[in-house]
């Protein structure tokens, strides 16, 4: 496909949301590209076809569709090829069995998403690989947990629901001085607001299920590779049989050409209600990187470009026999915010967070940890909402 602009490298990142992935003289100058939907790809000729020397050759390897977002995904990540895969899980799961065999050691940040943690505990331990976890504030002292086998290392920053920041690159450059690959999952940032390619990381990690798709109707990932990644990666799809598909692929590229816009919007009703949190008697801390009192933000601040809408907060409450009670009564009362999993899309939401499955970055709470999604309402509404599930809250008994 050919680039309508010669100088894309000097776009800003809206500039470049509106305009890349696309020449719209590819197609007649329709703005959006064609949804192709196609299994066979014809070939004019026997030797054609036998040496498929055609730029589509079967609707697995990508179309005129899944090529357009895989392009502007690799604008904005800066990466040398983008895949997509069904959903944002699978967007960890398919570079870890892209990458890893049996016998390998790999290590995981303690505060991962926990369907990753998932997978790893149950599916590459029957692979026979080893999983280990380490603390998210460790930087360069992953060296001292790399082994001969650590074939790759994972992070995440921030952490899932309570958003520990990482120094991605610290970690990613000892992670590599021990030959391992790097990869990360900047699902939160998206690459608008944190671009781990810059950082030394190898692998970026995207559920483009949540800003990219923007209104909580479409499931997808993206795996976007440097190039010393990219070619094994690009194999092991193919190899896996997986592939993105074309009205979802569609749907997300149409997502990214006002996700910058909405990213400022998520950021600043985020920020506005993450500080009015932190000045409420019954908030015991509100957990979101952009907040000073926030231990990781020196690093936020010194790496990332943004906040994006998901933060947590800690209701305070009196003795924990209290905490599932008070948090049910705080969730139930509200109007605004949904009750649901996921997030990124145009409706806020709200869920119970549990900790669980933490090993070695359990925070003390001083009572139920609640996640908000901000989402593209007034913020003075959202407050109000918020406002009657606090009131609910201290009435429960
Ligand atoms: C939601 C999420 C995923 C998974 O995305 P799905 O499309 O729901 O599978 C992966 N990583 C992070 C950090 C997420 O928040």
């Amino acid at each position: 496909m050919s680039s309508k602009f010669e100088n894309a490298e000097e776009w800003g990142d809206n500039t470049s949301l509106v305009h890349s992935g696309y020449n719209p003289r590819d197609y007649f100058g329709f703005v959006n590209p064609p949804v192709v939907h196609a299994s066979t790809v014809l070939y004019p000729d026997a030797n054609t076809l036998e040496t498929r020397a055609q730029k589509y050759t079967y609707g697995t390897r990508g179309t005129p569709t899944t090529d357009a977002l895989c392009a502007a995904i690799d604008e904005l990540e800066g990466s040398a090829g983008t895949i997509l895969v069904p959903s944002g899980l699978a967007a960890v799961t398919v570079p870890f069995l892209a990458f890893l065999r049996a016998g390998d050691h790999v290590l995981v940040v303690d505060s991962v998403y926990y369907p990753t943690r998932h997978f790893c505990d149950t599916m590459l331990k029957k692979l026979g690989i080893e999983t280990e976890y380490y603390h998210p504030s460790i930087g360069a002292d992953i060296a001292s947990l790399c082994r001969p086998n650590t074939r790759l290392v994972h992070l995440e920053a921030p952490g899932s629901n309570t958003f520990e920041m990482q120094d991605v690159r610290a970690t990613a450059e000892a992670a590599k001085a021990h030959g391992a690959i790097v990869t990360m999952d900047n699902t939160w940032a998206t690459p608008l607001y944190f671009k781990p390619l810059d950082f030394g990381v190898d692998i970026s990690i995207h559920a483009a299920t949540k800003y990219p798709s923007g209104h909580s109707d479409i499931l997808m990932g993206t795996v976007s590779a440097n190039d010393r990644c990219w070619a094994e990666l690009k194999e092991a799809t193919v190899t896996l049989g997986i592939c993105g598909a074309p009205d979802d692929s569609y749907q997300i590229l149409r997502g990214l050409r006002t996700m910058g816009l909405r990213l400022e919007r998520h950021q600043q009703s985020a920020l506005e209600i993450a500080q009015w949190l932190e000045s409420r008697d019954d908030v015991a801390k509100v957990l979101h990187p952009a907040l000073p009192s926030f231990e990781g933000h020196e690093i936020w601040k010194r790496d990332f470009k943004g906040a994006s809408g998901v933060f947590s907060f800690i209701l305070k409450s009196p003795d924990a026999s209290s905490y599932k009670l008070r948090s049910h009564a705080f969730l139930d009362a509200l109007k605004l915010f949904g009750l649901g999993y996921s997030w990124g899309g145009y409706e806020s939401l709200a869920v119970p967070v549990n900790l669980g499955d933490r090993k070695l970055s359990k925070p003390t709470v001083e009572g139920p940890v609640i996640r908000l999604q901000i989402g593209l309402e007034d913020a003075v509404d959202l407050k109000r909402d918020l406002e009657a599930g606090f009131a609910a809250a201290a009435e429960a008994k």
